[in-house]
């Protein structure tokens, strides 16, 4: 019940902070990797264990590892190095973390959450921890200390809310990944991040679906455009030559409410005569290796180049992803680049030149749409989504990681008519975590991610309550996935819907039979189309 939840213990707790144990309670953490994940990412020490096993089974020299790894990290990111010794306490970011707003945990303050690491290498790495040990901040690293970190660390989005804050710049998300690198190192990871990655080596996508599925999926989403419209549309799969190549999550062609999203695109793509393809090897731009290591990621990522070389298409087109952009935008370019077998973007529907993706070639989906609108390509009728009362939650990656924040807004203003900000200190930059990013979003933990969804939540109950708010568009699988269960907990009566939903319902396509439902199959409202 919300009352329960809302209970939320404010008193710091007795005990010393250094102290390193933690209880692995029921609904607050996730399930560690399974030998056949483990193994099947060529990953240390795969075993049967979980975080509540009294003896986690760490390998033989299992601290010589980690610090080991400190070492070799704190030579190769200068930023790390910076983090672990410039926190100044100011305590600006402390009540700035979702976790720590829905917990009332100390140790989900970013400040204190770094902590957890920094007082190992007070220890470890700085003159006067080596020589006065705890009075110099410093802490022993020893079994405990591995587990605390095990449970902070998965109580991190790693969605850099706390940094936007920062007077200094930390961002605690790097410390975060950093911290799950040096876990994985000895066989500590979480399964609900291993085994999506895991399914992509396999399968090309996260969610295992084999290359006959999706080819299905794709021809299920045709089908149901041509009931909608009366328009048969050819969606290309491993076509060469083609001048654009769209890579989406996997969920886009899979769940829902992601699905209606993929209609959205693809009626789009019809209506304006897009020469691009989908790819059934690149069928999936999430990555789930951002939430285990930066090796992972890069092995991850390697394939949307290669598939885009392989095909010879000009460039690349990115769906409704959250963590797939952070990569895209901020590792691809460095990890598998250069792109030099691509050309710098342009529409060849509105001749725009797509100048911040000059050096990555990707250009996200709403870029490419909010540019298609502004130059009339299409012809949108907004009075289909009068029955929503729209609000928008920015992503915590496409905001803060690649500041997509005008694009998704000028989407929905023009696809509906009712539309409404939640407070300012919520949205943008600012942005709340939907609380089940960064590979958490599994249901072992499903009181952990309702606490830390909770701020999110409350701001949605507020435009609810004031505008009456029924609809949470929004740009992210993740938040796709997740939202709908959080906001049935606090927020009953708001659905969740993707921005290209809604352009969906909205578009006039040329030759289409009268339309009486929208992409869910409801009756548009009374009088849409009237106009
Ligand atoms: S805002 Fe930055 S400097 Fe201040 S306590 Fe937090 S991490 Fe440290
Ligand atoms: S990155 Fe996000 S989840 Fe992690 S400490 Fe900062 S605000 Fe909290």
């Amino acid at each position: 019940m919300p009352e329960k939840l809302l209970q939320i213990e404010q008193e710091p707790p007795r005990g010393d902070w250094t102290d390193p144990t933690v209880q692995f309670r029921k609904g607050f953490f996730c399930y560690g990797g399974t030998p056949k994940s483990v193994s099947a990412l060529g990953l240390p020490n795969p075993r049967k264990w979980q975080p509540f096993d009294p003896d986690w089974q760490l390998p033989p020299g299992w601290k010589e590892t980690i610090l080991t790894g400190m070492k070799e990290r704190l030579e190769k990111y200068r930023s790390f190095r910076l983090f672990m010794d410039i926190c100044v306490r100011c305590g600006a970011c402390f009540d700035k973390c979702h976790f720590y707003l829905g917990s009332g945990d100390p140790k989900n303050m970013p400040a204190l959450r770094a902590e957890l690491l920094r007082s190992i290498y007070r220890r470890y790495f700085t003159p006067s921890g080596k020589v006065f040990g705890a009075l110099a901040g410093g802490r022993e690293l020893t079994e405990d200390v591995i587990k605390e970190w095990f449970y902070y660390f998965y109580q991190c989005t790693e969605c850099r809310r706390c940094s936007v804050f920062c007077p200094y710049g930390i961002d605690t998300a790097e410390i975060t990944m950093i911290a799950r690198e040096l876990l994985d190192s000895i066989g500590c990871s979480i399964n609900w991040v291993i085994e999506p990655a895991a399914n992509c080596f396999r399968t090309g996508n996260h969610l295992g679906i084999q290359p006959h599925a999706f080819k299905d999926s794709i021809q299920f989403a045709a089908d149901e455009v041509k009931e909608l419209t009366g328009i048969t549309i050819d969606v290309p799969i491993n076509r060469k030559g083609a001048e654009v190549l769209f890579v989406m999550p996997s969920a886009d062609y899979f769940g829902e409410p992601h699905f209606y999203t993929l209609l959205g695109y693809l009626m789009m793509f019809h209506e304006v005569g897009l020469d691009y393809t989908v790819s059934a090897f690149a069928s999936e731009g999430g990555n789930f290796g951002l939430f285990s290591s930066h090796e992972l990621t890069k092995r991850l990522n390697a394939k949307i180049y290669e598939e885009a070389k392989r095909l010879g298409v000009k460039w690349i087109l990115g769906g409704e992803c959250g963590h797939m952009w952070r990569v895209l935008h901020q590792y691809m370019d460095t990890m598998n680049g250069p792109a030099d077998f691509l050309e710098p973007p342009v529409s060849p529907i509105t001749g725009t030149r797509f100048e911040n993706a000059r050096s990555t070639c990707a250009v996200h989906i709403c870029e490419f749409a909010a540019d298609l609108l502004y130059h009339n390509k299409l012809r949108v009728d907004p009075s289909r989504n009068d029955r929503c009362k729209v609000t928008f939650h920015d992503s915590c990656n496409p905001s803060r990681a690649m500041g997509l924040l005008e694009e998704p807004r000028y989407i929905l203003r023009r696809v509906c008519r009712s539309f409404h900000e939640m407070p300012e200190d919520t949205i943008r930059e600012k942005t709340f975590c939907c609380g089940s990013g960064a590979g958490l979003g599994t249901d072992e933990n499903l009181e952990t991610r309702l606490r830390g969804g909770f701020p999110r939540a409350s701001a949605v109950k507020y435009v609810k309550e004031t505008y009456g708010v029924n609809l949470l568009a929004c740009i992210c699988a993740i938040d796709k996935a997740t939202l709908p269960t959080l906001l049935e907990y606090w927020v009953s009566g708001v659905d969740v819907a993707g921005v290209h939903e809604l352009l969906g319902n909205a578009l006039v396509m040329t030759g289409e039979t009268e339309r009486t439902t929208d992409l869910r199959g409801e009756p548009l409202p009374e009088g849409a189309g009237d106009e």
